[in-house]
């Protein structure tokens, strides 16, 4: 499939059209065709799962990044190992190339131990979180994680109207023998930042009061966080005047809160506090053998049934159903892998104009963007 305007104006390109296309971009800024790859790669992973937040609509943003807060040909390091605990110093490696990194080693130290945490510190953005989660689950361990975002001030707490918190994500994974994991990942936020990027780019539009303007007045207007950008600037969300409020009123505000000390206080990297320090995704990630725990207890069987009794309840519209944690994006991977994944034209403006000043052609976008 190429790159082809569909009824409703979308662009709706193949998975393996555009990874090779954010590959060429990531290529042309720096990277070596590995890493470019791999960005490309998961980036991909956001957009096949729906999450086009977490997606190909970052490239501008990590381009512009290069050289500041992100860095080619970057490795983690260690900073410290205790056997079952270990801190990862991603050194301002993509995000792309620290989470595989972080979950490796997690992994295998769950093998061995039983149970394992794993504190990822000074990350370049880690995406989807989700995507870490599936990596763990698709070898057997449980993964429950904590990040931070920090020096990334967009979210105000409950009862508040400044910026006090990064989107601060939690997720968990949990594998099921014989089914699919369970995966529930999300912003602390009433929605992801990037979501609220679609939004201006021209994407699906905020649900109502997400956002919160200085004078306290709810809203869904994404220009309350990023202020006035034009199609092809890059879209800063610290410019705006007002922030994204947190999700589930004061206990959503309390587990956002708590992430960010998690996540940015016991890993030592630090919370998105006030400015000015280096842009960082940091972790605090929990990894566990579940046959560790309680040998072959036939947990699987359990949580299979209880899905069962769970999905059960009679939906609340007539042509509803109950969804678990991950069958959403499992859903949207089968869709987008069979028939492409859609983009707003502004996204797709936003990618062609970054790949442009980049030094590719329009002749090498029609190239890479054809099947
Ligand atoms: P979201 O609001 O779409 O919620 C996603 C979660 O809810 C998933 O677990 C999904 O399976 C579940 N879900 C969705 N619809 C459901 C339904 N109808 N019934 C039951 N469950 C349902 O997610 P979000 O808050 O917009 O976050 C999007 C992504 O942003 C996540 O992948 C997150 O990791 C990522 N993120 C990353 C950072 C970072 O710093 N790297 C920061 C914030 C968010």
């Amino acid at each position: 499939m190429s790159a082809d305007a569909t009824k409703k104006e979308q662009i709706v390109i193949s998975a393996k059209a555009l990874e090779r296309f954010i590959a060429a971009i990531f290529s042309a800024a720096g990277c070596e065709t590995g890493e470019a790859q791999q960005v490309a790669h998961y980036l991909l992973d956001g957009n096949l799962t729906g999450h086009d937040s977490h997606g190909v609509i970052r490239t501008s943003r990590y381009v512009s990044w290069i050289g500041e807060r992100v860095f080619p040909g970057r490795e983690v390091s260690i900073a410290n190992d205790s056997g079952n605990m270990v801190v990862i110093d991603g050194n301002f490696a993509f995000g792309q190339v620290v989470g595989p990194k972080a979950v490796e080693l997690g992994v295998a130290r769950a093998k061995k131990h039983g149970v394992a945490v794993v504190a990822v510190r000074d990350s370049g953005h880690m995406g989807r979180i989700g995507t870490w989660a599936e990596m763990a689950a698709e070898q057997g361990i449980v993964f429950i994680s904590f990040v931070n975002v920090r020096s990334s001030l967009l979210v105000a707490p409950y009862g508040g109207t400044e910026r006090r918190m990064s989107t601060a994500p939690f997720t968990a994974g949990i594998p099921v023998t014989g089914t699919d994991p369970i995966i529930l990942d999300f912003a602390t936020s009433a929605v992801a930042e990037g979501k609220a990027l679609v939004a201006l780019r021209g994407g699906k539009p905020l649900p109502a009061d997400v956002l919160i303007e200085p004078n306290g007045k709810r809203s869904s207007d994404p220009r309350v966080l990023y202020g006035d950008v034009s199609p092809t600037q890059v879209a800063n969300p610290m410019n705006g005047a007002g922030a994204l409020r947190a999700l589930g009123e004061h206990k959503g505000s309390g587990l956002a809160f708590l992430v960010e000390i998690l996540a940015g206080a016991l890993t030592g990297a630090g919370c998105a506090g006030p400015l000015p320090r280096a842009y960082a995704n940091n972790m605090l990630a929990i990894f566990m053998d579940p046959e560790a725990l309680n040998g072959n207890s036939g947990y699987a069987e359990e949580i299979r049934s209880y899905v069962e009794f769970f999905k059960s309840s009679r939906p609340e519209e007539a042509e509803g159903e109950v969804l678990i944690p991950g069958d959403k994006e499992r859903a949207l991977r089968a869709e987008r892998l069979a028939n492409g994944i859609p983009m707003s034209p502004g996204a797709w403006k936003d990618l062609t104009a970054t790949a442009l000043r980049l030094g590719l052609s329009e002749d090498d976008i029609a190239r890479l963007t054809t099947d």
